[in-house]
């Protein structure tokens, strides 16, 4: 017999976050499965502070919905969870949430190595979509990485985890965020230095990162043990040090280079001085986004079912 919370019956474990567990789950009634992410009210690094962080990414979701997030079916601040043996435990958020099953884009890089730029530029597009829409909605992200870039079934992309999401504007009055959040090595170098931010701009550096790792197949500032070491690199990052990679890049890649058009936009999205950086309309008319060298949906699935195996 499995755990149950309500209505849903929990399969397994796909997932952890940081204060949660994210499981496979069936609704019993019309026998979708769903991913659920449940938050135990005993998890020894949860404080009422996280509590609302994680409450609102609930109410976050709710409000919003479209193809490329995530999007929530319902969800419960307080609930029993009820085990097979009996046993009840109280948790302080349940998010139930489409399930996106095809997992992290993460894994279909780290597994399998880079992807040819068009191949990337389909999956690119298709994140653009997502966050162009979130911003539409006066919301940013704040934790783009490439494990928040969930595939589905069908390999279409749904942008999740909106733990550490905000509204762009901010309460200061001057449009400006100051809240510290985000995933060292996608982070830009303004909340590095702990200046005021706009959402947009953090975001789009947050992407660029996305897209050197899905073409290069490493990340520009590498994800060093020590967190200091990769704040340095993220500070070096003016100066384009990234592209120190590109010679071992060339010959692992059968002395394929990539274009130039890539390389422009990727020094413009993670240009350091955030005023400079390029804005989400501009990505849009870029060169390298608007080239038609785009697989088809089919090609891209077939690759994608290759790499598929290869996580399995
Ligand atoms: P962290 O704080 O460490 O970033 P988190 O608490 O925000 O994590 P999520 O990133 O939302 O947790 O979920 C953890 C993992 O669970 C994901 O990386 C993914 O592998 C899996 N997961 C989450 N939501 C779904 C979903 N809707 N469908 C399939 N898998 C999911």
């Amino acid at each position: 017999m499995q755990s149950k919370l309500g209505k849903y019956e929990l399969v397994k474990t796909i997932g952890r976050g940081s204060w949660s567990k994210v499981k496979l789950a069936i609704n019993k009634i019309d026998q979708t499965e769903v991913a659920i992410k449940i938050h135990k009210l005993d998890h020894p690094d949860l404080n009422q502070e996280k509590v609302i962080i994680i409450q609102n990414e609930a109410k976050l979701l709710a409000r919003i919905e479209h193809k490329r997030i995530v999007n929530i079916v319902e969800y419960y601040t307080k609930q029993v969870v009820e085990k097979s043996d009996g046993f009840k435990y109280d948790v302080v958020c349940v998010i139930v949430n489409e399930l996106a099953k095809g997992g992290e884009l993460y894994y279909y890089i780290k597994n399998s190595g880079a992807f040819l730029e068009r191949e990337a530029r389909y999956l690119f597009l298709q994140i653009l979509e997502g966050l162009e829409f979130l911003h539409s909605q006066g919301v940013c992200h704040r934790d783009l990485k490439p494990d928040n870039i969930l595939l589905t079934e069908n390999y279409d992309v749904k942008i999740s985890d909106f733990g550490f999401s905000g509204p762009l504007a901010g309460r200061s009055g001057d449009g400006l965020l100051r809240t510290h959040l985000g995933t060292l090595p996608y982070q830009a170098p303004e909340i590095n230095l702990k200046l005021k931010y706009k959402g947009q701009n953090v975001d789009i550096f947050s992407l660029g990162v996305i897209l050197f790792n899905m073409v290069i197949g490493v990340f520009p500032f590498r994800i060093a043990h020590q967190t200091d070491q990769c704040y340095r690199q993220i500070m070096k990052g003016q100066t384009g040090q990234y592209w120190k990679y590109f010679k071992s890049i060339v010959a692992r890649n059968g002395g394929q280079p990539f274009s130039q058009d890539f390389k422009d936009l990727i020094e413009r999205m993670l240009e350091f001085n955030p005023d400079k950086r390029i804005m989400l309309d501009q990505i849009k008319k870029h060169k390298w986004v608007t080239s038609r060298d785009v697989p088809s949906p089919n090609e891209i699935r077939i690759e994608l079912a290759r790499r598929k195996a290869i996580n399995e």
